[in-house]
């Protein structure tokens, strides 16, 4: 994963990035739709800031690599 900016919120640099990612399937929400595999959700990976929890989530490079040809997601 790549190097997490500070937080946007209060400017902390105590931030801990989860490394096996959480993803959505059974009764939870698929929050990345269109950018995972057959069968498989895209995962998020959680990043917390120590000081004043703000939790930020990235996708990693595959499921970003499938932003552009995903019709569930328009570019802004
Ligand atoms: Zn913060």
């Amino acid at each position: 994963m790549h190097k997490i900016a500070a937080c946007p919120n209060c400017g902390g640099s105590k931030i801990y990035l989860n490394r096996t990612g959480v993803s959505g399937g059974g009764y939870a929400a698929n929050y990345l739709p269109g950018l995972g595999r057959l069968f498989k959700y895209a995962r998020l990976y959680p990043a917390v800031c120590e000081d004043c929890g703000l939790v930020r989530f990235f996708c990693d490079k595959e499921a970003r690599s499938k932003l552009k040809n995903a019709p569930q997601w328009d570019k802004q």
